[in-house]
């Protein structure tokens, strides 16, 4: 399990620029969050290697990017009008509110009556150790009375034009996967594609979630990448209905993107939706889990959501949505597998699990073990001695050539073993150190020899590399994906 606590993240987050609370000079939001400088780019890479992985390499798959605000009606027939609900509880003294299903399992406040009414905070589900109760009352306060369960619509609502009335009544989308759905048709045309294929989509959603928390776990705004896996369900694969195959491969397609980036498979599992759980338009739907220091929560779903988003926007909006199938010459309703995940949450979980703290030679070492193509800075480029001249102007050359193909950073502001430390906690994998021999000391005759020391992060290992072999030595390592051990085996030690 990952050594790190959420408050370890969180601070981390916030002191190193990967996420701030949004708005936070006016006292914060508590339910949006901000990405800074480092946020932005291993957020940016986690959708550019999910957009690759699963639309660009493969020959099965396209991409859409829907608008935000849709029809109405597009809300009416997905049913998240009627039913995108939640049933809420009030405190009837704090007026807090919390999700009916969450109140029970929540740390609860409890005044004692056993200890002359001392307040204790007790685990989520546990019993006052001195009095025996059970929470009834507010988990938050301990004093209010929790009015009956109300169901509470977690769509953000909105007019569209300059009017506001009911008939301009339109809604955020709490989810990518209705701009697909209506789509279907469109692509389908476009394209000219033959069942299975899919329609992958990166976009914002929103939801007003009644308690948000955990940081960026559970927020009203946040990021979904979805694909719609449309299946002929006539078809038969792995001796199975094609649906039931598909749906099993993609669970397997997406644990295993997952543990390529870097997740810890001990830190994972399926969870199965049974009985009430499923929902009613859904064959069979998996949860992905990870292990986050709350406990284990949804990384993830993937859902077989058979015809049933197909067949109710044919019928709110008259169009047919059906796909040709030549061979049986039959017009169908494809099945469609929804493998669905969220930005935010697979960058909490890779944050969790790369967070490590090491000793080092008497001291602690902060290190984030993210995979090299999550790693926001790829390269930093870090003078040994600042007042050398020659030092600098090479450093800072050297950033400029290689920020052409990686993030490169340039950094003077402390001695060199404190910048090390600093890039080791951001996760950045490898550094480019030039110092006096790379720039040679004319005081002294000596000619530089042109070479740097690059040190890896995990290791902290390190070589001494011509410049001219810069661009070879991390095109193999960044971009081939050759490993560390491999390439560092051709160049000689420099001294740690
Ligand atoms: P939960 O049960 O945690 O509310 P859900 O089952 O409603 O999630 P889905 O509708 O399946 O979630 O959405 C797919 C994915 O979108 C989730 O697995 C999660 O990664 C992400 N997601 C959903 N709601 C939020 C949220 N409020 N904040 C951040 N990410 C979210």
């Amino acid at each position: 399990m990952s050594a790190a606590s959420m408050d370890v993240i969180v601070s981390l987050c916030k002191r190193r620029g990967f996420v701030f609370q949004s708005s936070e000079i006016y006292g914060g939001t508590g339910s949006c969050w901000d990405y800074g400088p480092l946020g932005v780019e291993l957020r940016n890479n986690i959708k550019r290697i999910w957009w690759r992985d699963f639309v660009q390499q493969r020959d099965d798959m396209v991409g859409l990017d829907a608008s935000i605000l849709m029809h109405p009606t597009v809300w009416k027939a997905s049913g998240h009008v009627d039913n995108f609900t939640d049933p809420m509880v009030d405190c009837r003294e704090c007026k807090r509110r919390f999700r009916a299903d969450q109140a029970g399992t929540m740390d609860w406040t409890h005044y004692c009556p056993a200890t002359k009414g001392n307040k204790f905070t007790i685990k989520g589900g546990e019993r006052c150790p001195h009095c025996g109760a059970s929470r009834t009352l507010c988990p938050e306060c301990g004093k209010g009375e929790l009015t009956a369960p109300r169901q509470f619509n977690l769509m953000f609502k909105t007019f569209m034009g300059p009017v506001e009335e009911d008939a301009a009544v339109t809604y955020l989308r709490p989810e990518t996967a209705q701009g697909i759905f209506v789509n279907f048709d469109n692509v389908l045309q476009a394209t000219r594609r033959k069942l299975p294929f899919g329609i992958a989509q990166i976009g914002k959603a929103f939801r007003n979630e009644i308690t948000p928390g955990n940081f960026i776990f559970r927020s009203r705004e946040f990021e979904q990448m979805e694909i719609e896996y449309f299946v002929n369900p006539h078809d038969q694969l792995d001796g199975r209905p094609a649906d039931e195959a598909w749906h099993d491969r993609w669970i397997a397609e997406c644990q295993s993107w997952f543990t390529r980036y870097g997740l810890d498979p001990a830190n994972l599992k399926l969870h199965e939706h049974l009985g009430d759980e499923l929902a009613h338009y859904s064959k069979r739907t998996v949860d992905l889990l990870y292990r986050f220091p709350m406990g284990w929560n949804e990384l993830m779903g993937i859902a077989n959501r058979t015809d049933f988003d197909l067949k109710q926007h044919a019928k709110f909006s008259g169009k047919s949505l059906t796909y040709f199938d030549e061979e049986r010459k039959e017009h169908l309703v494809p099945f469609v597998i929804e493998p669905s995940a969220g930005v935010d949450r697979a960058l909490l979980a890779f944050l969790l699990d790369a967070y490590q703290e090491e000793e080092v030679r008497g001291e602690k070492r902060v290190v984030l073990r993210l995979h090299p193509e999550l790693a926001p800075i790829k390269i930093a480029v870090l003078p040994l001695l600042k007042k050398r001249a020659e030092i600098v102007a090479t450093g800072h050359d050297l950033r400029h050539r290689l920020a052409r193909r990686w993030l490169t950073l340039y950094d003077d502001t402390a001695a060199i073993g404190r910048l090390y430390r600093r890039q080791d906690e951001v996760g950045t994998p490898y550094c480019v150190t030039v110092d006096v021999k790379t720039v040679g000391d004319p005081d002294k005759g000596e000619a530089g020899d042109g070479k740097v020391t690059i040190r890896e992060r995990d290791t902290m290992q390190q070589i001494r590399v011509p410049m001219a072999d810069l661009e070879t030595v991390f095109g193999r390592l960044l971009d081939a994906g050759t490993s560390w051990s491999e390439v560092a085996a051709g160049y000689p030690r420099a001294e740690g």
